[in-house]
């Protein structure tokens, strides 16, 4: 029903960086170790993402484009445990009800496939010779709903939000080579070797990569690891703090802010310092089926895991701990 997915579309795939959100999670979700992004007019144009994941069989491609079609939850209880990135079947269906989208696609062992559709619309299959993997080439990004192509920013604002997300996805993955280009300039490119170190260097640069510290602590309910900046490299923006639940990046004031005030006095007003924190606890206290881009989160023993936050950040940056 292509109505309901642009529908759903309205909300899945806001803005270009959304698109890039989804397909990269895909190819994430699909095992791979290898993924390129490449985007043109920041993703207005082109946004192509090519993986070498597990692919997809030729009798699931259509069906991976169908509403509510995931190969990832089996039973309602799956619901409760979520450790795909990917789980409500929307995003397919909803990018290619307001694009042109081809893929190519091929399992192990498999001929491979070839799809394209528009605006919901299956335009040709064919078969298509490639190695294991997919590539997704998503065109005309909402030629069809000119309200939501009026609605966005800059080429520079939309690439600016394709980054942050490339970034966060690159530090919550860091076992994964990632590589993004622009309109053919190669913006960042991870080893995939597993280092968190070197993926924050690779995207903050090594200068403020060497400003930040490792920390790890945890309690009976959480583990939490990762590196915070010393109080003297700031920004006045949020944007340099990432946190991540269990792989996964998410979005959640509470945490940020305890990740702020673990600082105390030391930040000036208006700055923010950088910090990747990821954070580990048993699926059944956080439930990621609250918004259908997935980000908003809602944890079970909030205050706690601030707490834990707070006090690791400010003892690790004591000046006695420097
Ligand atoms: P979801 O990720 O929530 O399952 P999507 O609409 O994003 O839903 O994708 C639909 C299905 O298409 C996935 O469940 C998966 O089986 C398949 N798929 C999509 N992208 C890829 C990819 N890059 N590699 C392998 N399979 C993919
Ligand atoms: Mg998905």
């Amino acid at each position: 029903d292509i109505l309901a997915d642009q529908i759903a579309a309205g909300e899945v795939v806001e803005r270009p960086a959304s698109v890039v959100k989804e397909l990269v999670e895909n190819a994430i979700d699909a095992n791979s170790s290898q993924i390129d992004i490449l985007v043109e007019e920041g993703g207005l144009a082109k946004i192509q993402v090519i993986d070498n994941g597990e692919g997809i069989e030729d009798s699931d491609v259509e069906l991976a484009f169908k509403r509510h079609s995931t190969s990832k939850i089996l039973t309602k209880k799956d619901l409760f445990k979520i450790r795909t990135l990917g789980f409500r079947g929307e995003a397919l269906p909803s990018i290619a009800s307001v694009a042109e989208v081809e893929l190519e696609t091929a399992a192990k062992n498999a001929a491979g496939t070839a799809i394209k559709i528009k605006g919901g619309q299956i335009l040709e299959k064919k078969m298509a010779a490639r190695s294991q993997g997919t590539t997704i080439t998503v065109a005309d990004l909402f030629f069809n709903t000119p309200a939501r192509l009026k609605y966005l920013k800059s080429i520079q604002t939309e690439l600016a939000a394709i980054s942050d997300i490339v970034n966060r996805l690159a530090l919550s993955n860091t076992n994964i080579a990632f590589s993004f280009s622009s309109n053919g300039k190669t913006l960042l490119q991870t080893a995939g070797n597993g280092n968190l170190q070197q993926t924050i260097s690779a995207i903050y640069g090594v200068n403020n990569a060497r400003k930040m510290l490792a920390f790890t602590n945890e309690d009976l309910d959480f583990k939490i690891s990762g590196f915070v900046s010393l109080p003297e490299l700031t920004r006045a923006s949020k944007n340099y703090i990432s946190i991540l639940i269990n792989g996964r990046y998410i979005k959640n004031y509470q945490l940020t802010n305890a990740i702020i005030k673990g600082y105390g006095s030391k930040l000036m007003v208006g700055r923010y310092p950088f910090a990747v924190l990821a954070i580990s606890l048993d699926p059944l206290l956080i439930d990621v089926n609250v918004h259908p881009t997935k980000q908003e989160v809602r944890i079970s023993k909030e205050e706690q895991l601030g707490g834990l936050i707070r006090e690791s950040i400010a003892q690790r940056i004591a000046p006695e701990n420097l």
